[in-house]
């Protein structure tokens, strides 16, 4: 009897349920073009909405950033981690954000549980869009505190959940700015004025807003010219990075910096990272035009996908298309056919979405050419018809 059996017999349960999870290998650069399995396909599920992933500028940013001051940061931010790099992209994010003060962790997924279960201790509540992030929801299990799920977007649930949540001491409500499955927008202004009413604070996870929507590129609360009390994020979306981060206010910060365990046992990030990173915010706030392209693409690309026939969710100003296939295994099979036709974006499936659901989710690159998006149209189409889905 094999020691590791016990595996097998659960990754067959898996497979059994059409969730078996494979790598596919990019030998490219993230481009709008990639070469998969020895073939050129057209990119068209990455989250590096504006091409700065690739960035030459980048580049020579991460490798100028490495030059003076190594490849690895040798300790944590608190002990022999920290450089002038580290500092400069707290104050950068910061200032983008329209923020006091901010807090870089090693990705997104680091800061919402470090961030969540840090803040709310027993005898808090959170309140959790439905839909939110899984790094939400595992901060939220890290936390002590109780957590009630209110339905996708919907106010007047949420309104409700706070009413009965009068007993506990804080009250956190926590949201996607953009929702990266379904490509809709919270209803910051009215979570906004809800928060108010009922004494609650509110936190956005900004990952796919960031450098995509608001006036500036700022995100979500830009986009609805508010503000927010904590916003979360990524750099490894259209900032084209990695590395997580917060921001808030002075208070907040200081706090998380004190008592965030995945802030405080873990190594900083690298100085040719942080560098980029640096240099990638500087590019997204001067270049309004790149920004309009993706908007304009993205919404002239829904458009069309609507018009034939097929089911796309989520709101026309937004990159992420979520065109919804239903079974799981005919998103597979849509998925495959168009990579055989050279368009590269994989099925997500449960329980990544809900049962039935299962999806591609087409995402759009500023530097797309209008002939890519063509492409990707018309493979859509082809394949639609093929399986009869259109
Ligand atoms: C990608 C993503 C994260 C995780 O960010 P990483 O830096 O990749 O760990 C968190 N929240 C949302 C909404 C995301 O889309």
């Amino acid at each position: 009897m094999n020691k590791y059996e016990w595996c097998k017999e659960e990754i067959e349960l898996i497979k059994n349920q059409g969730l078996y999870r494979e790598f596919k290998r990019i030998d490219s650069m993230p481009s709008t073009e990639v070469y998969v399995n020895g073939k050129t396909k057209t990119m068209a599920s990455s989250n590096n909405y504006l091409g700065l992933a690739n960035d030459p500028r980048l580049i020579q940013s991460a490798y100028d950033g490495m030059l003076a001051f190594g490849v690895g940061s040798s300790g944590s931010r608190l002990t022999s981690g920290n450089t002038v790099l580290h500092e400069k992209l707290e104050d950068k994010i910061a200032k983008f954000k329209n923020k006091d003060a901010a807090l870089i962790y090693s990705s997104g997924y680091l800061a919402n549980i470090g961030v969540i279960s840090s803040l709310l201790k027993e005898g808090d509540i959170i309140l959790s869009d439905e839909l939110n992030h899984a790094s939400i929801i595992d901060g939220c299990r890290l936390s002590k505190a109780k957590t009630k799920v209110y339905k996708h977007a919907n106010m007047k649930d949420l309104e409700e959940q706070l009413k009965r949540s009068q007993s506990y001491n804080k009250k956190l409500i926590i949201t996607d700015g953009v929702f990266s499955m379904d490509g809709t927008i919270a209803p910051l202004p009215e979570i906004n004025k809800l928060a108010k009413q009922y004494g609650a604070i509110v936190a956005v996870d900004d990952a796919h807003a960031t450098g995509v929507i608001g006036t500036s590129g700022a995100g979500t609360a830009d986009y609805f010219e508010t503000d927010v009390d904590i916003t979360i994020g990524t750099f490894s979306k259209a900032i084209g990075t990695e590395g997580g981060y917060v921001v808030s206010s002075k208070e907040i910060i200081e706090l998380l910096r004190n008592r965030s365990r995945s802030f405080i046992f873990q190594t900083a990030a690298s100085p040719g990272v942080i560098a980029a990173t640096i240099k990638s915010i500087e590019i997204i706030e001067n270049d309004i035009n790149t920004r309009k392209r993706l908007l304009d693409i993205s919404k002239h690309l829904r458009l069309k996908l609507e018009g034939i026939g097929f089911e796309v969710k989520g709101t026309s100003i937004i990159p992420i298309i979520p065109v919804i296939i239903g079974q799981e295994s005919l998103a597979s099979k849509f998925a495959e056919l168009i990579e055989s036709e050279g368009v590269f974006a994989p099925a997500i499936r449960p329980p990544t979405v809900p049962d039935g659901e299962s999806r591609i989710r087409l995402t759009v690159m500023a530097t797309h050419t209008d002939e890519q998006i063509e492409f990707i149209y018309n493979t859509f189409c082809k394949v639609g018809k093929e399986l009869g889905i259109i």
